[in-house]
């Protein structure tokens, strides 16, 4: 039997026409500003998605564009300026930054209630001891589509490939608070095939090119793929070989339309609780 395809593409439209629908309903728009520096291809495609999202959805958007040259106090009076701005609900740096700006100091000096990227160490340490804040869009966008597929979370084994900050971490802190049974694997782990079998719910973030082979599924488990990955021929391929783990899966994201519009749709979720948690004190 091959799995059943969790289509992020449509979860995520469902979730984007939910916020529009909501911020239709609030008498003010909120206001997400997007800090790019630098000329990276990727970010800047990033920032017009993320720009054109926004919009759609009713918010205030714009994007500063700052030359790859800025320098560190430069960018840091930048979001002091953002800080202080009240029209300002939601402050999001690209990352990554250009070598010679810390991207630490700048992640600290974002307002924890304006964070809406769930960076801060003030965010970070609110979701690890239980009581989630402003959390990572992606890690959100998973919780989604294992709700939204009615995958059952807690008493679960959940197995995390990858223990990133923006992804793995996170990850991982939001399914044990759900309840699942988790298992963080990383590129130290010994015999990771056998871990990831075990897993019930499979979350991949890596960033290898189908690294995760069938043999590595446990039957009818949850499998979501996070990884992004650009094979040599030009194609986005995740970081599980999807066509052969579709045999063994009971349900899996594909890639792309899985998870990537899922953390978007998840940004301007983060917007909106930023915006009505600090309108409302
Ligand atoms: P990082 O490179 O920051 O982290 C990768 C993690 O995978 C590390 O923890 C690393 O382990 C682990 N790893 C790498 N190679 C292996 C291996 N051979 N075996 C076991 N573990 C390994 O990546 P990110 O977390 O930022 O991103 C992961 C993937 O998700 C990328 O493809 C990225 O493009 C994608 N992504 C997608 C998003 C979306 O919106 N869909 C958003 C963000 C990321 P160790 O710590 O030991 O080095």
């Amino acid at each position: 039997m091959t799995a059943r395809i969790i289509d992020g593409k449509a979860v995520a439209a469902e979730l984007r026409a939910a916020v529009a629908g909501r911020v239709a309903t609030l008498g003010y728009r909120p206001g997400l500003v997007v800090v790019l520096v630098g000329d990276d291809p990727a970010s800047a495609v990033y920032v017009r998605n993320k720009d054109r999202a926004a919009h759609g959805a009713g918010f205030e958007s714009r994007t500063i564009r700052l030359p790859a040259a800025t320098s560190e106090a430069e960018l840091l009076a930048v979001i002091a300026g953002l800080n202080d701005d009240p029209q300002t609900d939601g402050i999001l740096v690209q990352l990554p930054l250009p070598r010679h700006i810390a991207t630490a100091a700048i992640i600290r000096a974002i307002d924890p209630a304006k964070d809406v990227d769930g960076f801060h160490p003030e965010n970070v340490a609110a979701l690890a001891l239980g009581a989630p804040r402003l959390v990572p869009c992606t890690p959100r966008g998973v919780m989604r589509l294992l709700e939204v597929s009615g995958t059952p979370v807690a008493g679960r084994r959940a197995v995390v490939l990858g223990r990133s900050n923006i992804v793995g971490r996170p990850m991982a802190a939001l399914l044990l608070s759900a309840d699942a049974t988790v298992t963080i694997a990383h590129s130290r782990t010994r015999d990771i095939a056998a871990e990831c079998r075990r897993a019930e719910i499979l979350i991949a973030a890596v960033g290898r090119a189908e690294m995760v082979k069938a043999e590595w599924i446990g039957p009818g488990s949850t499998v979501i793929d996070v990884g992004i990955n650009r094979t040599e021929a030009g194609t986005l391929v995740g970081d599980v070989d999807y066509q052969a783990a579709r045999e063994v899966a009971g349900a899996i994201t594909p890639v792309p339309g899985g998870v990537g519009p899922m953390t978007i749709a998840c940004l301007l979720e983060n917007t909106l609780d930023a915006a009505i948690a600090r309108r409302s004190c």
